[in-house]
């Protein structure tokens, strides 16, 4: 009998892949698993099957912990907390609070915000402004032409990519140290955005790249040396043979088996000016608020730096990531002691993520 593809399955998945996938997913990620278990008296018992369903899923709770090997991230799946009791909070009806907010500066941003010293970029779908209180030297805002954060479409966010990334060229223009560019995307309050109107952010730093892009280029470089192998392209294809891609032309794109929280989404592409990653990107951001209906969200680009540097960079592609940040109606946080020092605790089934992005992606 074929085992179902669900996380908490993970470790039979593994074994029956194909014998060089299974030796790369092996390489790769260390899964194991645990059954956590309680005995929760009869007065409870009503409530947990109305919390739970039946009180066998609380009794006996299956998790699999899965650390990926070269990196040292790891993540813990139970999927009994997707239905966990949260206090939810006051409700809000998300589509009139961000109406209620247009008109504001973003709206008109050449009275609205400050340019930066080398002017703005303007594009199809969006216009740079510098940001007020800076991350770093180098600092702007993408400005969407859109007031409302989730009517994107693969288009406007080709749109917004290629605006960002002329923003790096032009603040390297203005400082040639400055050659290491990075690009965000925090939409929405629980996703750390503090300005409601549509917007992604641009930074340009100098030295050397941010530590956490750093630290994934040399992890890449020394899997390559110890296995000579790209450690992109392997963590794409264990992804791909266990049924976690999403297909879309000219990048890697899968639901992350070591997800930093729910959701994760990771884009591998060439080169971050290729219209096909930004498109790609777009669709998933598109899926993830129509078909999964995500509100708030973290978009990053890993990108080499613009001008050459001491250290090599020649096999570092563009990877970007997308994570849900959960509903902006819940108080509770999404990111604990755990999350921040420990290991993420992730409620979402990647192989459902894949499967209903990619079922969206082909109807
Ligand atoms: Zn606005």
């Amino acid at each position: 009998m074929a085992t179902e593809r669900e996380i908490t399955n993970l470790p039979g998945l593994i074994s029956a892949l194909p014998t060089e996938d299974h030796a790369l997913a092996e390489r790769i990620f260390d899964v194991s698993t645990t059954t956590g278990r309680l005995d929760p008296p009869k007065a409870m018992h009503a409530w947990i099957e109305k919390s739970f369903g039946s009180v066998d899923r609380v009794t006996a709770q299956r998790i699999v912990k899965v650390t990926n090997r070269i990196t040292l991230e790891g993540t813990l799946f139970n999927e009994l907390r997707a239905s966990r009791p949260l206090d939810t909070g006051v409700s809000l009806d998300l589509d009139r609070e961000i109406s209620a907010t247009e008109g504001d500066p973003f709206c008109h941003p050449h009275d609205g915000t400050p340019a930066d010293v080398f002017g703005r970029v303007e594009g199809e779908h969006a216009t740079t402004a510098s940001n007020i209180a800076k991350y770093d030297g180098f600092h702007g805002v993408v400005v969407f032409d859109d007031h409302n954060p989730l009517h994107l479409t693969p288009d406007k966010v080709a749109g917004y990519v290629a605006v960002g990334l002329e923003w790096g060229q032009k603040a390297i223009e203005a400082d040639l140290e400055a050659r290491y560019p990075f690009l965000m995307w925090n939409c929405l309050w629980r996703a750390g955005g503090s300005i409601i109107h549509g917007h992604a952010q641009v930074t340009a730093t100098r030295g050397t790249h941010y530590p956490k892009v750093e630290r994934l280029r040399r992890t890449a470089a020394a899997y390559k040396r110890e296995y000579g192998s790209d450690y992109f392209e392997d963590l794409a294809r264990v992804h791909t043979s266990l049924g976690l891609d999403v297909p879309l032309e000219g990048v890697h794109a899968f639901a992350s088996l070591s997800p930093i929280k729910e959701k994760e989404l990771v884009v591998v592409g060439a080169d971050p000016a290729d219209p096909s990653l930004s498109r790609a990107v777009g669709a998933l951001l598109q899926g993830y608020v129509q078909d999964l209906s995500v509100r708030a969200f973290n978009v990053a680009f890993f990108m080499p730096p613009l001008r050459l540097t001491e250290e090599d960079w020649s096999d570092f592609p563009t990877v970007v990531f997308i994570v849900d940040r959960g509903d902006p109606a819940n108080r509770t946080s999404d990111m604990g002691a755990m999350e921040l020092y420990a290991a993420s605790v992730v409620a979402s089934d990647p192989f459902r993520v894949a499967e209903a992005l990619r079922e969206d992606l082909s109807a």
